[in-house]
This record gives structure tokens, C-alpha cells and sequence, in this order.
């Protein structure tokens, strides 16, 4: 794929968990979005697992911040 100098590939959701936790996250900016290391990423849906209801509010309110998978830079 080329994405040229796009500046965001907001479209690429990523989909993380905690190693331990069976449930997905997606929105950087949920409460509960997971950080550290033991993170599991995913980049299509997930078929297994649970999905937050944080993020999910947060997708159909539009206010969901996703990363995108690949780091960009200015
Ligand atoms: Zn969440």
C-alpha cells in the first residue's frame, strides 16, 4: 500500500488488549485504553474477546481518537 505523504491513516483501526484482559479497545482516548507492554494489537476486527463499551459509545458519538497503525511523522 501507498499512503504518500498522507498525514493520518485514521482509517487503519487498531484493535489492542491487554495480555490478561479479553476485552478490545480501539480509541485512544477511553479511560481504559491499555498502554505498557504486554499489549496485543490487532488490525482487523477481532472475532473472539469483547468489545468495550467505552469505545463503542465513543465510535457512534464520533469521538473516538483511533492510532493509526503506523507511526507518522511530521
Ligand atoms: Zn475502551
Amino acid at each position: 500500500m501507498d499512503f504518500g505523504d498522507n498525514k493520518e491513516v485514521a482509517f487503519m483501526v487498531v484493535y489492542r488488549r491487554k495480555e490478561d484482559s479479553q476485552t478490545w479497545h480501539w480509541c485512544s482516548n477511553c479511560s481504559q485504553y491499555p498502554t505498557g507492554q504486554d499489549i496485543i494489537k490487532r488490525q482487523s476486527r477481532p472475532e473472539y474477546g469483547e468489545f468495550c463499551n467505552e469505545c463503542t459509545v465513543k465510535e457512534q458519538t464520533g469521538d473516538c481518537k483511533s492510532d493509526s497503525f503506523f507511526s507518522v511523522r511530521k
